[in-house]
């Protein structure tokens, strides 16, 4: 019985896999510019959150375009118009987008909150700092007039609507994850925004895309720093290329494993991600006091490497997963490189007990 099992899976794996090999060449980004037309998203300090999400948008559609022969750019809006949240996923499956980014604006009543952080969805309510920031952006759906039969009955003013979604299993979470991470990276690296670091959070507009996929908030306009970084075209262009730098990676990691016929939709034991809200486990590798580029020889060849810092040290981690286990299985290889690693949890960015 386990045996037949096993062979289904395998055969499934197998089809789906020439499937796509046969009718898909090109990396597929759809790229998601927040908001637009009647609905502005956040506003503040001179600021439209739709003008800041559009430009940003397609800087990067368009970086992509001019030095990637292999991916192929489709924009939900590439002018002030109005998009349902419904429409913007719609159109990333029906392209089957190997990619889904979102770009958004953040806004808060505390006008210090600044920096940039980027979500991957979860089915549950999220943290409460996290929730309040998806309320607002999915509140959007109060524009459409069928919005309860759109969204099945999904309310942003609920406090119940989190947890009546139907818990379905992600089996991209990991990718987005991955993608979310080196985002953030790019951000802090490139474009020296203050990371605030990948969380999870219930986003109507990434919970009916099938495909890895993000959302982000290039900063606050809330902030008054924030919002004079954001208003110019400059900086709009360090962040789109921030972006742009995070999805050649992923593209030609995702290219490579896909040629190399290796997929990480799914675990090769035929089972999901299942992963414990906003936490991710990794291996800590080693600390220093010096901060290291990604293929530094300190890293005996590990990758991928992030670090977070603590006690005025660089803490150097290996891998990522939301499931514990996963790292589990890493441990003993990366032991023989690093007799002291261990695993180490962060929830939504901070390391936890
Ligand atoms: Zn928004």
């Amino acid at each position: 019985m386990k045996k037949r099992i096993y062979i289904l899976i395998v055969c499934l794996f197998a089809l789906s896999w020439s499937a796509a090999g046969q009718t898909k060449d090109k990396f597929v980004v759809v790229i998601d510019a927040g908001h637009g037309g009647e609905d502005p998203g956040a506003i503040a300090n001179r600021q439209k959150e739709k003008d800041i999400n559009l430009a940003v948008a397609l800087k990067l559609g368009k970086k992509i375009r001019q030095n990637c022969s292999d991916a192929r750019v489709i924009y939900t809006r590439s002018k002030d118009v109005f998009v349902t949240l419904k429409e913007r996923a719609n159109i990333a499956n029906k392209a089957k987008a190997d990619l889904f980014i979102s770009i958004h604006t953040n806004a808060a009543g505390n006008t210090s909150a600044n920096g940039t952080e980027t979500y991957v969805f979860t089915p549950d309510r999220g943290q409460a700092e996290n929730r309040e920031i998806a309320k607002r952006e999915n509140s959007v759906i109060y524009l459409e007039d069928d919005y309860s039969t759109s969204y099945q009955g999904y309310d942003p003013n609920s406090p119940e609507s989190g947890i009546i979604l139907d818990f379905v299993q992600d089996k991209y979470m990991e990718q987005s994850i991955h993608f979310a991470s080196l985002v953030q990276e790019q951000f802090r690296v490139l474009a020296h925004r203050p990371d605030r670091s990948v969380r999870q959070a219930n986003f109507l507009v990434l919970r009916q895309a099938t495909m890895p996929r993000i959302l982000v908030e290039v900063g606050y306009v809330t902030n008054p720093a924030d919002a004079a970084y954001l208003a110019k075209d400059a900086s709009r262009d360090k962040l789109a290329e921030s972006i742009y730098k995070a999805f050649v990676s992923y593209k030609d990691e995702t290219l490579r494993k896909r040629q190399s016929g290796h997929s990480t939709t799914v675990a090769d034991n035929g089972t999901t991600a299942q992963a414990s809200a906003g936490v991710v486990y990794k291996i800590q590798l080693m600390a220093s006091k010096k901060k290291l580029t990604g293929k530094a020889p300190e890293f005996k060849g590990l990758s991928p490497v992030s670090y977070y810092e603590e006690n005025n040290m660089y803490k150097y981690t290996y891998g990522e997963s939301p499931r514990r286990e996963d790292m589990l299985a890493e441990l003993p290889k990366v032991k023989r490189l690093f007799k002291d690693a261990f695993i180490v949890a962060f929830k939504n960015g901070v390391k936890v007990k």
